[in-house]
């Protein structure tokens, strides 16, 4: 059967070393860090809980470039949200927290780009949070490394500076619910499938990026992401 029109271009991001890694879902944990609970205004260890964003929300920096993203629509408050994606290699249901290192196929850098005012209004009316996280370009991400390379990424820094002055700083050690963990919790959700990412959640330290705006982000063991808003 011929397609009544042509179907988008499948979105991929590209990998350290060559190929890219065709995306299938965006899921997102949300407040995975207890000091950025804390600032959210929440405490302690609450179950994890997730949203997701379209694949096309990926904006693929390729390694050593800046990536662009256009202010977004209907806000005045977006903010940066530093993170550590997990792409997801093999699928799976009902995925047990041991096993969930075969299943990762790599790592990246990436930002969940938030409008956290319209985020905020739609938390104070117990309303979805789509507008607020799932808006184009909201997730600007650098080139997978593979997991054959950096080994199980369980600790190190994760980094985000705003034209050079350091706003977001933490430790992988400090997620909440650990990649394994989160594995776990999101499969019994749903069927994990090939091309998967997890953005695990943020440190500490979200703020406000206004145009002109150059962000970078680092993980220790993945370089860095580096992206103006325009
Ligand atoms: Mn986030």
């Amino acid at each position: 059967m011929s397609h009544v029109f042509p179907p988008p271009a499948p979105v991929a991001v590209p990998v350290v070393g060559g190929g890219s890694l065709p995306v299938h879902r965006i899921y997102c944990v949300g407040r995975n860090y207890a000091d950025h609970a804390v600032e959210m205004g929440f405490t302690g260890r609450e179950p994890p809980f997730f949203f997701m964003k379209p694949a096309d929300a990926i904006v693929a920096v390729p390694e050593g470039e800046t990536g662009r993203i256009d202010y977004p629509t209907l806000t005045a408050n977006l903010h940066h949200e530093i993170e550590l994606v997990v792409a997801i290699g093999t699928g799976g249901r009902n995925i047990a927290a041991a096993d969930a290192p075969k299943h990762i196929w790599g790592y990246a850098v990436g930002l969940d780009m938030t409008r956290r005012d319209l985020q905020n209004e739609m938390k104070k009316q117990g309303r979805p949070w789509c507008i607020g996280k799932a808006f184009e370009q909201s997730a600007p991400i650098g080139p997978i490394v593979p997991i054959a390379k950096t080994g199980e990424l369980l600790a190190g820094a994760i980094t985000l500076a705003v034209n050079g002055n350091v706003k977001q700083q933490g430790d992988l050690k400090d997620l909440i619910w650990s990649v394994n963990e989160t594995i776990e919790q999101l499969s019994a959700a749903w069927t994990l499938q090939p091309g998967d990412l997890i953005f695990t959640g943020t440190p500490a330290g979200v703020g406000a990026v206004v145009r002109g705006d150059v962000m970078e982000g680092a993980v220790a063991g993945l370089g860095s992401l580096k992206v103006a808003v325009q």
